[in-house]
């Protein structure tokens, strides 16, 4: 295969699309970005136009070319990454989207969720094939939302008239100018509807929430074929053949392939995902179980865990904007290293609530042990390591619920960029974290995962030997140390809940 072709990742976000261009050496080449409008509708309510969303991938995919003079015999494959859950309703005649999308942020169907799966028993049946816990978060209470209040549209949905797909199933469907109407396990298992055991859409689940089964799409391999490129002003027969939701792209862009291998990015919010091999492990911690995305001789699903973190980065956020104590993320790192440590001050920024393992939606935030020695220094680290504790604590939720410890944690996402940060995740976890060279991995998954399906690369193996040139940080502190330190936050943590 010659070096000179190319894999375009479609990079569908939440805030903006890109078209990520990847060489034969899992190089990022370049990419463009394109933002689209966040539609606040009602407080809670959060909307996409469908169309902007297409419009800003296929702009950055076009741009892409032009800038780079590439026509489609120089593009190997597509692969697609999308932000999940977010459920799109259209007509196939027209193409028309019957409303604007529902994000996966929307909190507007709790109360039907809640309706639904409020009996434990419900819930219970609804978690144990779809390794959710039920939420207004996935796909199906949004779907069901659409169909209820669009005029005429259960009528229409009912007699075959509509499709239902999340971002990358209507990117595909456009994409092969209506050709392909499909999803991949990893999206699928994210929509509640899908049993993540069988691989088959739930008639139980879709009865349920209501959802005609003539509107799902086809399910298909991560790493295999979603048809080719036929769009006006696109390049034709460009294949796509790979497809992932963004937190499983990240995972196999870290070449976690094994089970055991987890990765963290560390974004506004934490995600955490390790995969556990052919075994779908149910958790005892509220943890989901989810499908992870295959390579193509991969012949049975695979699962990992996934837990969150919903403060994360966003804490930095909070130290610059509300109080003032840094101009950037990125100086916190070095405020954070004028102090040897926080001096037992603790920041635990339970904003909205906290999250796994701790569950408790009542809780807000708090910062304890200030002395009159307390430092604008001493704070920002506190808001700081507060990242690494959460994660910490998820960590320790899935080694549990795995039965096995994680060898190594990979890391990703914009605060993986702080040298310190990582270095005390290490040393809090006493595990090694590799960060790889390119951060991008949610783009390279879903370019390795296309460019698997399409021989340019031979396979998992190659793809872990371009992985070379991580960052490491081991673990240096003393045990005795970490130990102190994990148990402070463990009691600030009952503090806050108390
Ligand atoms: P997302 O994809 O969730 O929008 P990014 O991966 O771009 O987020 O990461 C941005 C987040 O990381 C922000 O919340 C920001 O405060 C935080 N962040 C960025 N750089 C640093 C840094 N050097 N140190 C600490 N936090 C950082």
């Amino acid at each position: 295969m010659s070096d000179k072709r190319y894999v375009i990742a479609l990079d569908q976000g939440t805030t903006s699309s890109r078209a990520v261009l990847v060489d034969h050496d899992a190089h990022m080449v370049d990419f463009v970005q394109r933002p689209f409008t966040q539609i606040y509708p009602k407080p809670g309510w959060v909307e996409h136009n469908p169309q902007e969303i297409l419009f800003s991938q296929l702009g950055s995919l076009t741009e892409l070319l032009a800038r780079h003079n590439l026509s489609e015999r120089d593009i190997a494959a597509i692969g697609i990454d999308n932000q999940r859950e977010t459920t799109i309703v259209w007509d196939p005649a027209t193409g028309q989207p019957i409303a604007n999308a529902i994000v996966w942020q929307c909190r507007r169907t709790a109360d039907l969720v809640e309706r639904l799966c409020g009996d434990p028993a419900v819930a219970s049946r609804v978690r144990a094939k779809t390794g959710l816990l039920p939420d207004a978060y996935f796909s199906a209470s949004k779907v069901r939302w659409l169909l209820d209040n669009i005029p005429g549209a259960r009528q229409r949905a009912e007699a075959g008239e509509l499709l239902f797909g999340t971002v990358d199933t209507y990117l595909i469907w456009v994409l092969t100018g209506g050709l392909v109407h499909a999803t991949d396990p990893t999206n699928a298992s994210r929509t509640m509807l899908y049993n993540i055991h069988e691989g088959v859409w739930d008639e139980e689940l879709l009865d349920l929430f209501g959802v005609p089964a003539c509107m799902m799409p086809e399910v298909r391999p991560s790493s295999g074929s979603f048809g080719e490129t036929s769009y006006p002003g696109i390049p034709a027969g460009i294949p796509i053949a790979g497809v992932a939701g963004d937190q499983q792209a990240s995972l196999f862009g870290q070449c976690c392939f094994e089970p055991g291998q987890a990765k963290n990015t560390y974004g506004t919010g934490c995600f955490l995902l390790m995969h556990t091999g052919t075994q779908a492990v149910d958790s005892a911690n509220q943890l989901v179980t989810t499908i992870a995305a295959s390579a193509p001789d991969q012949r049975d699903t695979e699962y990992a865990l996934e837990g969150s973190v919903f403060v994360g980065g966003a804490v930095m956020q909070w130290i610059r904007d509300e109080l003032g104590l840094i101009r950037t993320a990125a100086e916190s790192e070095s405020l954070a290293a004028e102090v040897p440590d926080t001096g037992g001050v603790y920041v635990v920024p339970a904003f909205t609530g906290l999250g796994a393992p701790w569950w408790n939606a009542d809780a807000r935030g708090t910062i304890c042990g200030i002395t009159r020695g307390t430092n604008r220094s001493h704070l920002v680290r506190a808001a700081l390591e507060s990242i690494a504790y959460q994660v910490f604590d998820l960590v320790k939720a899935m080694e549990a619920d795995a039965g096995r410890p994680m060898d190594v944690l990979n890391v990703d996402g914009g605060a993986s960029a702080n040298n310190l940060l990582m270095q005390f995740q290490a040393d809090i976890l006493d595990r090694t974290l590799h960060r790889p060279l390119n951060i991008e991995t949610t783009a390279l998954g879903a370019a390795y995962l296309a460019g698997l399906a399409q021989g340019f690369w031979s396979g998992t193996d190659e793809l872990s030997a371009m992985r070379s040139s991580d960052d490491v940080f081991a673990p240096h502190m003393d045990r005795e140390r970490a130990r102190e330190l994990v148990d402070g936050w463990a009691n600030a943590v009952r503090r806050t809940i108390a």
